[in-house]
């Protein structure tokens, strides 16, 4: 195993995702190519559901947060798991309901959803909108009345918690284009007016702290202060949330420098102390709900390059550079994101060539990962990069114009192409 289960070595001395030579998979597929591990994928989707019944209470769900890999198949598996979902543009409703997903099990996330957006979501009979703020409460309102429809919401709070993670990806302090602030008294307004209006159901409230969370601390944090603004709301309105939803951010791990994290047990210890804080505030136990994104889907995937040229400089580094990079893989680019990189074609071989992986656009910073160690490669070996699952196709561009790879998924039962490679037709597509 490297990392994670999905990946190993075989008798040649290549890397296996899910047991297929990635050597092969690369020579039959093309390069670069996600791959993707559904039944890792599944095995965490059934690990989240269990965990939940069991430790949150039965009326409680793992809602799939769709921007980490968002396409058709997906969600088809997303559906046989039994998952909820959050989807976060039309165009993620949209994926999800042509791909069958029931509808009444979306919550629909987004700063700043369009009329559009609001009237999309409604037509398609989404479950739960979840409303960020004062302004797309008074359009969502207005939408109902146009069309004679309801809406069931949740409020999107910020509970003002620093998970100390990445700050690009703290979304749950005070200071964030997202949610209402309990702090600032705006969360409270929010809610009294919600209850105020025909047509708008208010259901419970949502909070989302951050992302690569190994600790349960920071949700617990989170429950706390959720629980406790869901007793002021009752004792100044009345109203009793039935749904709390505090979303993802369970961590995952890219390098082995990352904790190794128990998904399940952290989630028997999250509930003990949601129980307890209940029964401490005298809070009803609302249903409960998460998130996850990346943890479901990250650890399943790989991405497959071509090596095409080792360039030693002298005094200074190593650059392997490689068929891809920022447009299929913007987060070392964005945020210096680590990864784990292999060469596949001599996966047994020592890791001692140190090197930068650089990707093949007009951009400097187009990098994959720097100070890495992978066995010495040369033009036509197969570079992996581990842990792409999440936010690699999802976050995927065009950049320089280079058609973005296709997803293949691999199972114990088959090799599948879900969404196959650009083409420079399709990249053309739209120019008139
Ligand atoms: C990003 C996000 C998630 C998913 O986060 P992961 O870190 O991928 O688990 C869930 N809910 C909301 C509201 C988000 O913004």
């Amino acid at each position: 195993m490297i990392l994670h289960p999905s990946f190993d070595t075989n008798e040649k001395g290549h890397l296996t995702v899910c047991g297929y030579d990635a050597v092969d998979l690369a020579k039959e597929h093309g390069t670069p190519a996600y791959i993707l591990d559904t039944d890792a994928v599944r095995g965490m989707c059934r690990m989240y559901k269990r965990a939940f019944r069991e430790h949150f209470g039965e009326d409680s769900f793992p809602v799939y947060a769709g921007k980490a890999l968002c396409y058709k198949n997906l969600y088809r598996i997303i559906t046989q798991e039994g998952m909820f979902a959050d989807c976060v543009s039309s165009g993620e409703l949209y994926t999800a309901s042509k791909a069958g997903f029931p509808m009444e099990n979306v919550f629909f996330h987004g700063n700043n959803k369009t009329d559009y957006d609001l009237q999309y979501a409604l037509a398609l009979g989404v479950g739960y909108i979840v409303v960020d703020s004062v302004d797309e409460l008074n359009a969502l309102e207005a939408v109902c009345r146009e069309t004679s429809m309801d809406a069931d919401i949740l409020i999107r709070v910020t509970p003002g918690i620093d998970p100390h993670t990445h700050k690009k990806i703290i979304t749950g302090s005070v200071d964030s284009k997202f949610g209402s602030a309990i702090e600032t008294g705006q969360a409270m307004k929010i809610t009294e007016l919600a209850l105020s209006k025909e047509r708008i159901h208010l259901k419970g409230f949502h909070c989302h702290v951050g992302s690569q969370i190994f600790d349960i601390e920071p949700f617990a944090d989170a429950c706390s202060i959720m629980l406790g603004f869901i007793k002021t709301v009752r004792g100044r309105t009345g109203f009793e949330a039935a749904m709390l939803n505090i979303g993802g951010g369970f961590g995952v791990r890219y390098t082995d420098k990352d904790p190794e994290i128990d998904y399940e047990a952290n989630i028997a210890a999250l509930g003990k102390r949601i129980s307890a804080l209940c029964l401490e505030l005298g809070v009803k136990k609302p249903a409960l709900f998460m998130e996850p994104g990346r943890s479901i889907v990250a650890a399943a995937g790989a991405t497959l390059y071509k090596c095409g040229s080792v360039k030693e400089i002298p005094g200074f580094r190593n650059y392997v550079s490689v068929d891809g990079g920022m447009p299929d893989n913007p987060r070392y680019a964005l945020y210096q994101a680590e990864y784990t990189a292999v060469n596949a074609s001599k996966a047994k071989d020592p890791a001692e060539y140190e090197c930068t992986l650089g990707g093949r656009c007009c951009e400097s910073g187009d990098l994959l990962a720097e100070g890495i160690k992978i066995a010495k490669p040369e033009r036509g070996d197969i570079i992996a990069v581990l842990v792409t699952g999440a936010y690699n196709f999802s976050m995927a561009s065009n950049y320089n114009r280079i058609p973005r790879p296709p997803v293949i998924e691999v199972s114990k039962e088959k090799v599948f192409c879900s969404v196959r490679r650009q083409t420079f037709t399709d990249i053309t597509a739209l120019d008139i």
